[in-house]
């Protein structure tokens, strides 16, 4: 049986605020390109061209992102203006027509899948910002689990600060996703040849971070032995196998996993 949609508009931000806390079930999109070959909800309203989501705001150690700001936009900046982990993960992201349309808020945002740009913005310790109108919330994005009732995400801010080791991996086919689709990111920082910062973020039908491993090599000597290689590769699988015990997860991702972290200490040098 045909079901009808409705598509609602506005022309503002207080005009979506409003329909949200006017319409019942009403699903806030982007661009809409997470839906091709999907059916869209009953009642869409897309905040793709409100123009205060579009801003693109440069600070002198992070940028605020519009969540309406496309990928194609944002790609436009350069990598010279970006984190490069982040330029190379939407360079990556479907092809130039997709990423003309998508948004950033559409990429962290899609239900039970941890999109490609997801693990950057996990490594970078960005933050969310969601709002109704009435308050506006902010979370890192390492804790964000899904949107807060009644809410929008409006605004991401994105660290800038510079890497000395900045790797991204995409991993599963190119240009789609998939259950074997994942992001890997690895940043380093030294200084007198001890690593200083170090970040590891892996997302795909899962999400990976832990602190308390990345601390394990803050201070270590550097170009780190082969003995430091070994046994931090095991602190790594044992909490990948923790953080990801009740997911689902295809066993290559796991030995992707293993490898690019090794191959990433290797890089320290
Ligand atoms: C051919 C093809 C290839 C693709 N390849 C990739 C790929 O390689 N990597 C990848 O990551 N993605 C890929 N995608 C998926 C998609 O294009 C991107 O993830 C894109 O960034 C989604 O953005 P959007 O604006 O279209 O989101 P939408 O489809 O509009 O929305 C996605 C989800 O986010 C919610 N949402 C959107 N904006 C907000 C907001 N401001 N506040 C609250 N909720 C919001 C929506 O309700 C929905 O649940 C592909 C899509 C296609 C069609």
């Amino acid at each position: 049986m045909a079901t009808s949609k409705t598509f609602f508009y506005a022309k503002n931000l207080a005009d979506v605020f409003y329909q949200l806390k006017t319409i019942s079930d009403l699903t806030i999109t982007g661009g809409c390109t997470s839906f091709v070959g999907k059916s869209l909800p009953e009642k869409t309203l897309s905040v793709r061209d409100i123009p205060e989501l579009k801003i693109i705001d440069k600070h002198e150690r992070y940028i605020d992102f519009g969540t309406a700001v496309t990928l194609a936009e944002i790609e436009e900046l350069g990598e010279a203006n970006l984190p490069p982990c982040l330029y190379k993960a939407i360079t990556t992201v479907a092809n130039p027509n997709v990423r003309f349309l998508a948004t950033l808020g559409g990429n962290i945002c899609r239900k039970e899948f941890f999109n490609t740009l997801y693990a950057p913005l996990l490594a970078l310790d960005a933050r969310l910002e969601f709002q109704n109108g009435n308050e506006a919330i902010f979370q890192n994005i390492s804790r964000f689990e899904k949107i807060p009732e009644g809410m929008l995400l409006s605004k991401i801010r994105l660290p800038t600060e510079e890497w000395e080791v900045a790797l991204f991996r995409r991993l599963g086919p190119s240009n789609s996703l998939n259950e074997l689709s994942a992001s890997f990111v690895f940043l380093a920082n030294s200084q007198k040849n001890q690593i200083s910062d170090l970040r590891i973020s892996m997302a795909g039908s899962f999400k990976f971070r832990d602190t308390n491993l990345e601390n394990k090599l803050i201070g270590a000597h550097l170009p780190l032995s082969q003995t430091a290689i070994s046994n931090f590769l095991l602190e790594a699988e044992e909490s990948f196998n923790n953080t990801t015990k009740d997911e689902k997860i295809a066993p290559i991702l796991k030995r992707q996993f293993w490898n690019l972290i090794k191959y990433s200490l290797e890089q320290l040098t």
